[in-house]
């Protein structure tokens, strides 16, 4: 609820001091495309000074709540936190997330995809529809050729649909709960926010818990790493140890905790295309220079950077290089 972030709202001093990664892009222009204008949008709907209109909701949803500003903010403001439930508090949803929402409650796919689902052994890996979409077949042969009877449980997270404000049922986590499974890995890190009370693991870590062996190639990797999965998880070294399995670790300029955000978060790229893509090109440029190609720890940065660069997500990196 906003009003709960009444407080952190009102200890915005306005230093603006969140903008300073914006910079880079064209696309913020208006004092609302920055953090700091969103929270002070979010003070105008919590004080009723502001009434939602289609600018208000387009201000507050072009923000891919990746937290790469809070590195920035000196009053240490969960902004992320503020704009998320800024959201919950608006009527309108704009049109591509009005379709994410009717497929999810259709289809339990915010693509309206057929997920694909398998029973197996007590360890789950949790599919989720964008990794569902982009690398399926990549997920079962990866667990046939580790040997592993793996259960696959298909169906969305529902976390793209908490992103843009809005409620979702809890079915998932009931399924989950019955099937009380010893182990629930993905390679989505939306999937492990949205069932956090599982204590997911992410695929890297899985790997790595298998103790694969090393087939080092002579091949550059730029790891780009996932903003959910870093700045939420404080994720940062197993994807890399992986890399570093197969290939050459190399590293984009802001890494780790002040990396960018690719703009490929599915709700995010879906309502604004352009200024998604100004971020995928940001770092396409850089990867470029270095000459490796980027590998990607979620399906969201998997599927929106291959539209701009020489791309490989970490599952099909693994899939491809063990034996
Ligand atoms: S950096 Fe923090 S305190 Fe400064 S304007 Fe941004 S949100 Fe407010």
């Amino acid at each position: 609820m906003l009003e709960d972030y009444h407080d952190e709202i009102l200890s915005c001093t306005g230093c603006g001091f969140c903008k300073k990664s914006y910079y880079a892009y064209n696309f913020v222009q208006k004092e609302s495309d920055y953090p700091k204008g969103k929270i002070m949008i979010a003070y105008g709907l919590l004080t009723g000074e502001l009434n939602e209109d289609e600018n208000v909701v387009k201000s507050l949803q072009k923000c891919s709540l990746c937290k790469r500003c809070e590195e920035d903010c000196p009053s240490l403001i969960k902004i992320a936190d503020v704009i998320k439930a800024a959201r919950y508090s608006l009527k309108m949803l704009l049109p591509p997330h009005q379709n994410l929402l009717k497929n999810f409650n259709e289809k339990n796919n915010i693509f309206g995809d057929e997920n694909f689902e398998k029973d197996g052994g007590k360890i789950a890996f949790f599919m989720g529809c964008l990794t569902n979409r982009e690398m399926k077949d990549v997920v079962i042969s990866l667990f046939d050729k580790l040997g592993l009877n793996v259960s696959i449980v298909g169906g969305c997270c529902g976390y793209p649909i908490h992103k843009i404000g809005r409620e979702t049922n809890e079915k998932m986590k009931e399924g989950l709960r019955e099937k009380n499974f010893d182990r629930i890995v993905m390679a989505c890190p939306n999937g492990m926010i949205a069932l956090r009370e599982f204590n997911p693991i992410h695929i890297s870590q899985f790997i790595l818990s298998l103790g694969i062996k090393e087939s080092k190639k002579d091949k550059n990797y730029i790891y780009h790493d996932s903003a959910f999965l870093g700045r939420y998880f404080g994720i940062y070294e197993e994807p890399r140890q992986v890399i570093k399995k197969f290939g050459n670790l190399v590293e984009f300029s802001e890494n780790r905790s002040k990396a960018r955000q690719c703009g490929g978060e599915i709700e995010f790229k879906l309502a604004f295309p352009d200024e998604a893509g100004e971020m995928a090109e940001y770092l396409a440029r850089e990867a470029k220079k270095t000459g490796a190609t980027i590998v990607t720890a979620s399906p969201h940065c998997y599927s929106h950077l291959k539209e701009f660069a020489d791309v490989i997500d970490i599952v099909q990196l693994i899939e491809e290089n063990i034996a």
